[in-house]
């Protein structure tokens, strides 16, 4: 079965035509990276002065992107997802939390998001971001085996209880809850609390899902480790695979530092990693749940070709597709309409909070050689048709 991903009716079935044009005339405006550079600096100092940036930022890229302030507020988007069988991830948006009182909120926020998720069938998985239940400095001390004064040891185990708690909830709801994985200097706590709670609530399916970061070039080989732990443990091994989205900055630390760059060699060698992360995943379909986290066409056809072969039925549990909100609908839209399971991340949160997410989104969407981006091209594309038609 060969998905068309270039069928833009379908990938923009949702959106009005008011809605492409705001569409055309955002991808347009990032895909300049002077724009791009020139915001991002006016932003900070925005941000910086506490100068009100709402009014221009929520009307144009925060509502592209973003579901909005709170989760109640985000049902219009996700209703809309769900009338063409399209899921929503709702992703409190906050990162790279340093102060205990906005790590306690963080906390207290997604377990209202994990709740939430156990009641709404349009919403299957519930998410965290790891650097918003703990102070970077201790992710990374932990990570290290660091020696760690007494305040921060206190807070690594209060780090691994919210993880822990999160985790429980999401088993008492029967959520499956996915841990973002961040820069790799803070991995090595993640994976050590992602597999414990695999072993605490995977036992009778997967509810805790760690993710892989297929740049690395030590993820496929942990993939192969982490299957042999649930097996010897017993339980499901939860897997959410993405390329990785902190490249250039693992780059340039690993120079500075002098310690072995941990990302691939080149994008080939990434691609080849991620798609046998996939098939070796979709090989032990039975033990493993699979959440592909891709906006590469290839990646999503890999999958698809090799359930179809092997007649693993196209709604199976354990196998998910996934995109963020706002970017590649000719993905989701299609995938999901030929009736494969597909949920996109839905970030929430006020605009203060959400601005680095969306920062990378401009960057992300920028064009390198003055030519149209990708969403451009298919923006362009389906608005033209539309005209055509008319
Ligand atoms: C649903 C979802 C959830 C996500 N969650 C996370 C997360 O938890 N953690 C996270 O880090 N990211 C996450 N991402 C972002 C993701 O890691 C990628 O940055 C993004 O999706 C682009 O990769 P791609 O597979 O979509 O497509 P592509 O456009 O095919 O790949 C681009 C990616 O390839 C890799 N790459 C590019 N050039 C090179 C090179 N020269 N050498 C080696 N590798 C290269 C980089 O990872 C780059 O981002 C998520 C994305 C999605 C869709």
């Amino acid at each position: 079965m060969k998905i068309d991903f270039n069928n833009t009716e379908q990938a923009f079935i949702s959106k009005s035509d008011m809605d492409m044009s705001k569409a055309y005339v955002l991808f347009k405006t990032i895909s300049s990276p002077t724009i791009v550079k020139a915001g991002n600096a006016m932003l900070g100092i925005a941000l910086k002065i506490h100068f009100p940036i709402n009014w221009a930022v929520k009307p144009t890229i925060y509502q592209h992107f973003v579901g909005g302030e709170t989760i109640p507020s985000c049902d219009a988007a996700i209703d809309k997802l769900g009338e063409y069988n399209v899921k929503a991830i709702l992703d409190y948006s906050v990162e790279g939390k340093e102060d205990a009182e906005d790590i306690r909120l963080a906390f207290e926020e997604t377990k209202e998001a994990v709740k939430n998720a156990g009641k709404n069938p349009n919403i299957p998985y519930a998410v965290f971001k790891p650097t918003a239940m703990g102070r970077s400095i201790v992710l990374e001390k932990a990570s290290l085996n660091a020696e760690m004064n007494e305040q921060e040891t206190k807070e690594k185990e209060e780090f691994l209880d919210r993880v822990h708690q999160l985790c429980k909830l999401a088993h008492e709801v029967d959520v499956p809850i996915l841990i973002d994985a961040e820069h790799s200097w803070y991995q090595n706590i993640n994976d050590y609390a992602t597999n414990t709670e695999m072993a605490n609530f995977n036992k009778e399916k997967a509810i805790v899902f760690n993710t892989f970061q297929m740049y690395r070039h030590d993820r496929l080989a942990y993939l192969d480790e982490s299957y042999k732990m649930a097996q010897e443990g017993g339980y499901f091994l939860g897997a959410k695979f993405v390329r990785g989205a902190y490249m250039e900055i693992e780059r340039e630390r690993a120079g500075i530092k002098g310690y072995q760059d941990p990302i691939q060699p080149d994008k080939e060698t990434t691609d080849k990693d991620y798609d046998a992360a996939l098939i070796y995943c979709l090989e032990r379909i039975d033990n493993i749940k699979i959440f592909n986290g891709t906006h590469n066409e290839n990646s999503t056809q890999i999958m698809i070709d090799y359930m179809v072969d092997n007649n693993i039925p196209l709604d199976h549990d354990h196998c998910w597709f996934s995109q963020l909100y706002g970017m590649s609908d000719n993905i989701s839209f299609n995938v999901a309409k030929q009736g494969f399971n597909v949920a996109k991340y839905l970030p929430y949160g006020p605009v203060k909070h959400v601005m680095p997410y969306l920062l990378r989104r401009a960057e992300e969407n920028t064009s390198a050689q003055g030519q149209s981006t990708r969403e451009l091209d298919f923006i362009a594309k389906e608005k033209n048709r539309r005209k055509n038609n008319k």
